[in-house]
């Protein structure tokens, strides 16, 4: 799928399995299950086909269907493809991995690269919370994340995403803000908040924009910095969790319908 700013800048979203074991409560792409790795080939050409399509890209990340750190020796292989300078010649600064937190695979990265961006989905802070809806927290709780996550930060010195989906009367409370920001203070970070994207038969709501509203502010004050993120491409459930409704990897009509940028001590 493509992602464009509202500057004009376009950024590949590469999926890296089809399917995904991780289960996550509140996206569609968990609810198929694991399928299969894809390959470094099939990662790199979802790059040059978007890119055959929408002219130059200068981002990718590894957000779309599948958890990148359980295929990580493919996508490895795609990233050195797609960073060779005799070929794409993309900046690894410009490559993120998006993780739901698996800590071998953030701990391999940290000793043997590619030092990429790394992006967590941690959504809450609240270890009951999170199991319910990440079961990945079962097996690397926060308590093993996060020693996992500053190790990381070692050796690349660049600051961490944290991906926090919002959801209406699960994760949205003043407590939940402040137990975030407490949690997160000791690693150097970006918090995008993405209020959860309807999907058919998942049985949660969207958060009120005066909730999203407060949630922004309370980890503003403390001095992090959060970038509240608006859906893009639910008209082709191809937003955020969306993914498996129609397997589909691109949509070259998509345009951030908003995105809004609060930014606290950056
Ligand atoms: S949010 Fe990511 S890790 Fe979780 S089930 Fe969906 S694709 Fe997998």
């Amino acid at each position: 799928m493509l992602l464009e700013d509202i500057e004009g800048r376009k950024t590949a979203c590469l999926s890296s399995q089809v399917g995904c074991a991780m289960g996550c409560a509140f996206c569609k792409t968990g609810t198929l299950g694991f399928l299969r790795n894809l390959g470094p080939d099939e990662i790199v050409e979802q790059f040059h086909y978007l890119r055959e399509r929408c002219g130059f890209i200068s981002n990718v990340v590894f957000m779309g269907m599948g958890e990148p750190l359980l295929n990580l020796d493919n996508v490895r292989k795609s990233i050195y493809i797609l960073s060779n300078p005799a070929g794409i010649g993309l900046s690894m600064r410009k490559i993120t991995i998006s993780t739901s937190g698996i800590v071998p695979g953030i701990i391999d990265l940290a000793k043997n690269g590619p030092i990429v961006r790394l992006a967590v989905s941690l959504t809450s802070a609240d270890p009951y919370i999170r199991t319910e809806l990440m079961p990945v927290n079962r097996k690397w709780p926060l308590d093993v994340l996060k020693p996992a996550l500053l190790e990381y930060q070692k050796s690349t010195n660049d600051r961490i995403t944290f991906e926090v989906v919002l959801i209406g009367g699960l994760n949205v409370r003043e407590k939940d803000a402040i137990e975030l920001a407490n949690w997160i203070t000791p690693i150097k970070s970006q918090v995008n908040l993405i209020p959860w994207n309807p999907i058919n038969g998942m049985p949660f709501k969207t958060p009120t924009v005066r909730q999203i509203e407060k949630f922004s502010q309370i980890l503003l004050e403390r001095g992090i910095v959060t970038v509240r993120r608006m859906s893009r491409g639910r008209g082709v459930m191809g937003a955020c969790g969306q993914l498996g409704d129609t397997l589909s990897f691109c949509d070259f009509t998509l345009k951030p319908s908003n995105t809004m940028i609060n930014r606290g001590n950056d």
